[in-house]
This record gives C-alpha cells, structure tokens and sequence, in this order.
C-alpha cells in the first residue's frame, strides 16, 4: 500500500519562508497558494521560483560586456532622480499660464544643434513616424533604396512609411543613388512629393561601388529634407571634448552639420551618442516642427516629465561644455587607457587571478558600426557569465575562446568593488 501522501503546507508558512526573498508579502502569498494548487509541496523549490521572479525584475547591472551603448543593458547609462514633487511640466512659471512641456528642452536643444525649433518623443521610431504622418500623409516620400532599410529591433522603413500613411517612392539603387534619380522621381507625371528622407544606414555599411546623395544636394530640389540621423551625435566637431574628435566617429552624421547642410528637419535617438534618456528628437525649421506638434501623433508619442528633465540636465550639460564629466556615455569614452590599466591591475591584485589584456570596446546601438574604442579588460579562465549574474548587482560579461572577460571602459570606477566580489564569486 502506498504512503498517504504529505499534507500540504500552509499558504502562510509557505509565504513566510519566502520573505528573504524580498519580494512583498501578498505577492508571495499568491506564489505560495499557485504552488500549492500545482501540487508543489517542496518549500525550497517553491523559494527558488520566488527568488527567480525576483531576478527577472528590473535594476542596475554593471555593464562589463564593452559595448558603450547596449540595447540590452537599456543604452546610454543615465541617473535618475527626482524629488516626489509636482514640476512645471505644463506650467509657464513666468506668466502662471498654461505652458507647453516641450517649451523649455525644445529651446534648449535647438540652441544645441543650431535650428530654430523642437520638440521631443518617447524615441527616435516614434519621430519618424510623427514627421512622415505629420507632414506626408496620402503624399510621397522619397526614399534612396540604399536607405529603405531595417535598424535594430523592427524598424524598418517601409513599414514605418506605412503606418504613417505616407506613400514610399523608390529612388536609384541600393548601392548607388544620385541627384538625378531623385529630379526624375520628382518630376514624373502624378508625381506628389511631399519630402525627400534620407535614413542613415546606423547598423551596417555598403562598401566598394557606392554612391550617395547629400543632404545638401538634396536640399536643391525644393522640397523639405528630412534627415534621420539615428545616433544623436550633436556636433561633428565634439566641442565638449578636450581634444579633437575621436577617430572613431569619423563617417558618423551629426545633427547640427545636417541642419546646417540644408536638411528641414533632423531626427535622433535620445539614449545613444547624446548619452540622454530614452526618447526622440526632431529639430529644424519651426514651421515643419509645429505641424509635427499639431499633429494627434503627438499627443500620443509624448513623452513624461521625467524623460524630459533628464533631457532637459544633458542638454544644459552639452551647453555648459561638461559633457565630458557629467554625461555618463561621453565619461565611458573619455576614460584614459592609462587609468583603465591602473584599476585593471588593482582588480587582478584583489583577486589573485586574472590577466589584464587589451581589448576592443563598441560604441553600440548601431552607432559608427565596425568602429572600436581601444580598451582594457580582465580576462579569466571558463565560462562564468551565469554566476557573474547571480550577483547582486548582477555583471554582464562575455566570453571568447573558453575565457571570460570583463571590459574595464563600461564599468563606472565606483562598480571595481563589485567586480571584484562577483568574480570572486565565480570561482568554479
Ligand atoms: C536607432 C535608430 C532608429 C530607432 O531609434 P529608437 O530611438 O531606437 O526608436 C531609427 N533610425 C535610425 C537611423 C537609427 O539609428
């Protein structure tokens, strides 16, 4: 005759033995009475589903992957405070009317890139689609067929052009367009062109017989140029830098130069070379930025207060010239090799083990694709991503050949300590 089974534990026992797992009690309340209906009577496999969900939530990681900005890892790395008080979003505090929430960093950031307006979405697909719905819907747009591309996670422009119930016209071929290709397009019968997009092919490069079309020639036609620059680099010239621009930008558009070239409108990701929040941002002439503020899209793409203010801090840190110091993603790139070296030989002192070895960082998130920075990392016998994340704050790592290894320029100076713990956790 078989044992009578176990009598299940109690819901509140159950629960109890969860609360080191620091999730809220009534949560793991639930957890326990879903366990107990499954049949899960085992108080440590029940604990372990809890402390699994409780991994799967959001918070800091230590990038160590070397990729400066990683889609993964949330890109730009940006702080994020602000008092539990009510802010001026929609307050002119000057005249104590109703205000614009875009008033304030849309001036700042056309000051920036030296255009007359903008104004600001919750991110750079958002942006295009706004500008083409706002100012191309049941019209054409001209599209190189070299740029009618897909860029990252499912942006693709057709698609995009779509939605926005613009009208996509093929221009030239994919490896050369030129200005005629468009005159010709421009000038066919039916022809109703609302505006010319050139798209910056971020995340790959065409080499060899190639031809493109500037945005300058392109502002010779007489029809606005948009410009989808994607990176957010705000100046060719970097002027926040010490130095000359870093080598490795070369080749990559920069907002204020494509203004300055004649293009109408510029649009750019907020959370990759600006180093800011999360968001997209279209500059240019301000009568083609107030049809994109007039626009219903606009109401529905806009993003909160909070993006906005951190926004708001990197563009006054651009304009103060203290990028460089106050913008984390530019702090990354600035860090010197001689003080990568210096903190990678302390973190092999502290742990005893490990090899510093020079190595290649990405700036990442499509931007200045097969470009590297020049970096230093650890590198340490096996495969240990798995418990380099179990720590807390968990590291993201990688791993080459059979080795781990742990690039210095993404990880902020103050985080060495956690490295060194996390790999001292991951002896096998
Ligand atoms: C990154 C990128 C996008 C998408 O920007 P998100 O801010 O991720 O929406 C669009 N166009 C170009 C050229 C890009 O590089």
């Amino acid at each position: 005759m078989a044992a009578p089974p176990n009598r299940p534990p109690s819901v509140d026992a159950l629960a109890r033995a969860m609360a080191s797992v620091g999730l809220p009690h009534a949560l793991c309340v639930d957890l326990a009475r879903e366990a107990i209906a499954a049949g899960e009577h085992d108080p440590a496999a029940v604990i372990g589903r809890a402390a699994d969900l409780r991994r799967g939530l959001l918070g800091p990681v230590i990038n160590a992957t070397g990729v400066l900005l990683h889609t993964n890892l949330g890109r730009a790395p940006l702080a994020l405070d602000h008092p539990a008080r009510a802010m001026n979003l929609e307050l002119d505090i000057r005249t104590g009317e109703r205000g614009s929430r875009f008033a304030a960093v849309g001036a700042l950031l056309a000051r920036l890139c030296g255009s007359e307006s903008a104004i600001v979405v919750n991110n750079n697909a958002a942006a295009v689609l706004l500008v083409l719905a706002a100012l191309a819907a049941g019209r054409d747009v001209l599209v190189s067929r070299g740029e009618s591309v897909e860029i990252g996670g499912g942006f693709r422009v057709p698609e995009v052009m779509e939605q926005s119930g613009a009208r996509l016209v093929d221009v030239g071929t994919t490896n050369r367009t030129r200005l005629a290709d468009y005159a010709r397009a421009l000038s066919l019968p039916g022809a109703d062109v609302a505006l010319a997009l050139k798209v910056h092919p971020s995340n790959y490069r065409v080499e060899g017989f190639v031809e493109a079309t500037t945005v300058h020639e392109l502002a010779g036609l007489g029809i606005p140029v948009v410009a989808d620059i994607g990176s957010g680099l705000i100046d060719a010239n970097c002027p926040w830098l010490p130095g000359p621009p870093p080598a490795w930008l070369a080749g990559e558009p920069a907002a204020r130069q494509t203004l300055a070239a004649g293009a109408g409108l510029v649009t750019f990701s907020g959370d990759k070379l600006l180093g800011g929040p999360q968001a997209g941002i279209i500059v240019g002439r301000a009568d083609l930025v107030e049809q994109c503020r007039r626009h219903p899209l606009a109401r529905a793409l806009r993003p909160g207060g909070h993006v906005l203010l951190a926004l708001q801090r990197t563009a006054l840190a651009y304009l103060d010239r203290t990028a460089v110091t106050s913008v984390p993603f530019w702090q990354m790139v600035s860090e010197s090799l001689d003080r990568l070296r210096a903190r990678a030989a302390a973190i092999v002192a502290a742990l005893g083990e490990g090899e510093m070895v020079p190595t290649d960082a990405v700036p990442g998130a499509g931007s200045a694709p097969g470009a590297t920075l020049p970096s230093i990392g650890i590198r340490l016998e096996g495969d240990r991503l798995a418990e380099l994340r179990r720590h807390d704050p968990p590291v993201i790592a990688r791993v080459r050949d059979g080795c781990t290894f742990v690039d210095l320029r993404t990880v902020h100076e103050g985080d060495d300590r956690d490295v060194v713990a996390a790999l001292r956790d991951s002896r096998h």
